[in-house]
């Protein structure tokens, strides 16, 4: 029995089968990076912005390689994921030129889903999202990180609770999917702050959750802190503990997509255990199931 909505099993129902997402690069920058609206980028953010560090590779061509290692996996059906950095950062045109450029490469496509900020979404945005949701299942994952005002400073992520939740509303107004991008063990932060992320995110329209561990890798503001001390990170048991706390106090309608940072094992320093994904879920797993909890056990009406 599944204890909370799993991204994989959803999709499988939406479907009828499996399917997987392809991770593209499509060139984009970040308006927290070139100063536009911020500079140096949030403060955990690495050189390439979440991302697979593929752009110099055609988007065509990222969607091609892909699928031709997909081959032994036994999927027939894809959705295309633009991750790195801000992918509607940029102007309508070029944006509608790059995601047709990946939709078209193979009928397999069935979605498209575009990882953004807050403050980079606006109706234009949105409208042209909803023109692909006739033949795609389209949705946007919107960062959030913390609803804690002050530790988005800290963080310098650069827009506000009330900028995520203007985005939730105009994305849905066009009937778009949003997918709420959350981090546990952000400086300064404890079980009081994930509560207040959690209450929050409960009031909002959105349709899915990505919980992230914070990490610290190579070469960001986040690893000076953590090598002169202003930054600890979180330990694995308190980790497992407040997803568990994040799942079971969640709306039970909203669909997990992640519970765990994937981190670039080259540009890793800390914390080592968020190289072993399995940890995470298997410790979810089993607090889950000992203790017999739900996904939304707990919400709040
Ligand atoms: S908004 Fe995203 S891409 Fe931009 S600096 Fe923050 S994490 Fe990096």
């Amino acid at each position: 029995m599944e204890r909370y909505v799993h991204l994989n099993s959803w999709l499988k129902e939406k479907f009828g089968e499996r399917v997987l997402k392809i991770c593209v690069d499509g060139g984009f920058s970040c308006p927290n990076r070139d100063g536009r609206c911020g500079k140096g980028g949030c403060i955990f953010c690495g050189a390439n912005g979440s991302g697979n560090g593929k752009r110099n590779v055609s988007i065509s061509e990222q969607v091609r390689n892909h699928l031709q290692s997909y081959r032994g996996e036994r999927a027939e059906k894809f959705i295309v994921y633009f991750q790195s950095f801000t992918n509607t950062y940029d102007t309508i045109e070029n944006l509608k030129k790059k995601y047709d450029e990946a939709l078209s490469v193979s009928d397999k496509i069935v979605g498209l889903s575009i990882a953004t900020r807050p403050d980079c979404v606006d109706e234009n945005v949105a409208k042209l999202l909803a023109s692909f949701a006739d033949k795609f299942y389209v949705f946007v994952e919107l960062g959030l990180q913390t609803a804690n005002e002050e530790t988005g400073k800290i963080i310098n992520r650069g827009y506000t609770n009330s900028d995520f939740e203007n985005a939730v509303k105009l994305l849905r107004k066009y009937g778009i999917d949003v997918v709420a991008h959350i981090m546990i063990g952000l400086p300064n932060e404890d079980k009081v702050d994930l509560q207040k992320t959690v209450n929050f995110l409960n009031a909002q329209d959105i349709t899915g959750l990505k919980i992230h561990s914070t990490y610290v890798i190579k070469g960001t503001r986040l690893c000076e802190m953590f090598e002169n001390g202003e930054y600890k990170t979180i330990e694995l048991d308190e980790y497992v503990d407040s997803v568990v706390y994040v799942l079971t106090h969640i709306r039970g309608d909203i669909v997990i997509h992640r519970i765990s940072g994937d981190a670039p094992k080259e540009q890793l320093v800390a914390p080592v255990w968020n190289t072993h994904k399995k940890l995470v879920l298997n410790g979810v797993d089993r607090v889950m199931r000992e203790k017999n909890l739900m996904q939304g056990q707990y919400f709040d009406f």
